[in-house]
């Protein structure tokens, strides 16, 4: 990876050399395995093909100054993981398993991390699917959890870039006591209709509203939503949105820098308020949003085609922590050796 363009990598599937498995049969799980293989066998009758059976996380890892590696608060994507496997019955993962199983993707695949001047980093992806075959409509009897990594290029390459966002009611992403709270795959095939009409119509995302009352705002396809105004920095709460992990960082950070936070429901109309607007996710860490259009209303809310100056300090806070730049007051970094 020597001669690598790590500016330009964009944010692309890639092979490393090793990922990390961990099987769950008989009611217990296995030793973590290293592969080198980039497929898997799976029985044709696994219900993660069938009925869903699979969640996902995705968290990265980030190389400093100093050149010590640093993953951002991975116990939290263990729990999440753990609360995904609830809410569709698989096998729970031990978070001490998922965190030796993301250090160990990690050290195996040392030389794809890019370094600290380009600004990427290695992007992880965990993932659980149910591999037990089954017919009727049930749980299943065995799992598989698999991590692999990849270097992918700075989400704003050429930089910090507002983009715009739409609202089209006639589309749900989860139910509203459904499965959106949960990193399952399920939601991402009901989003990638809307989603790609809105990449067809120059839009980053799709902006959703609750799917019962089409009243507030939800959160964005694969990120959440947060607004600012006057001194206050706006979050939707709902039954049916990701808990974001930069969200809940951000949040830190906001209150930390004298911003009030609230986080309640929050009504579309609210959209012509606020000063400034974002989606935030750990691709990203903030997308700020110069424009949301209301498609059925054919109106549009400008934000300015520059980042808002919070935006841009929680930002910017936010990564100079993830990089080792600012000191880790709240022990969200760990690093690997
Ligand atoms: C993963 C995800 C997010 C972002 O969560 P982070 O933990 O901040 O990466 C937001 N919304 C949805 C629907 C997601 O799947």
């Amino acid at each position: 990876m020597e001669n690598q363009d790590w500016k330009n990598l964009g944010f692309g599937y890639r092979d490393t050399d090793y990922n990390v498995r961990c099987y769950y049969r008989n009611g217990n799980w296995g030793e973590l395995e290293i592969s080198s293989s980039n497929v898997i066998n799976l029985h044709m009758a696994a219900t993660s093909l069938h009925y869903g059976q699979e969640a996902f996380e995705g968290l990265k890892a980030f190389k400093g100054k100093d050149g010590k590696i640093r993953v951002f608060r991975m116990d939290e994507n263990a729990k999440r993981m753990q609360d995904s496997s609830d809410g569709i019955m698989m096998a729970k993962l031990p978070v001490e398993k998922f965190q030796e199983a993301v250090r160990l993707a990690i050290k195996m695949n040392k030389k794809f991390i890019p370094p600290y001047e380009s600004g990427a980093s290695l992007y992880i992806r965990p993932l659980l699917i149910g591999t037990g075959p089954e017919i009727g409509v049930k749980p299943s009897e065995e799992y598989l959890f698999m991590v692999f990594v990849m270097p992918v290029g700075p989400y704003f390459p050429e930089g910090f870039k507002p983009t715009d966002l739409v609202i089209m009611r006639k589309y749900d992403r989860a139910a509203p006591q459904g499965t959106g709270k949960y990193k399952v795959g399920g939601n991402y095939a009901a989003s990638l209709v809307e989603g790609g009409l809105a990449k067809k119509g120059g839009f980053s995302a799709v902006l959703y509203l609750d799917s019962k009352k089409k009243k507030y705002i939800d959160e964005c396809g694969p990120a959440n939503f947060f607004g600012i105004k006057g001194n206050t920095y706006v979050t939707p709460e709902s039954d049916s949105i990701l808990p974001s992990i930069t969200n809940k960082s951000l949040i830190v950070l906001a209150e930390e820098m004298g911003l009030n936070i609230e986080r309640r429901p929050v009504p579309w109309e609210e959209l012509a308020e606020f000063e400034e607007v974002g989606a935030c996710g750990t691709a990203a860490v903030i997308s700020p949003i110069k424009r949301v259009y209301d498609a059925d209303n054919d109106h549009e809310y400008v934000y300015g085609t520059e980042p808002g100056p919070w935006s841009t300090k929680l930002y910017n806070k936010l990564r100079a922590i993830q990089y080792g730049d600012a000191q880790d007051k709240y022990g969200w970094v760990e690093v690997i050796d």
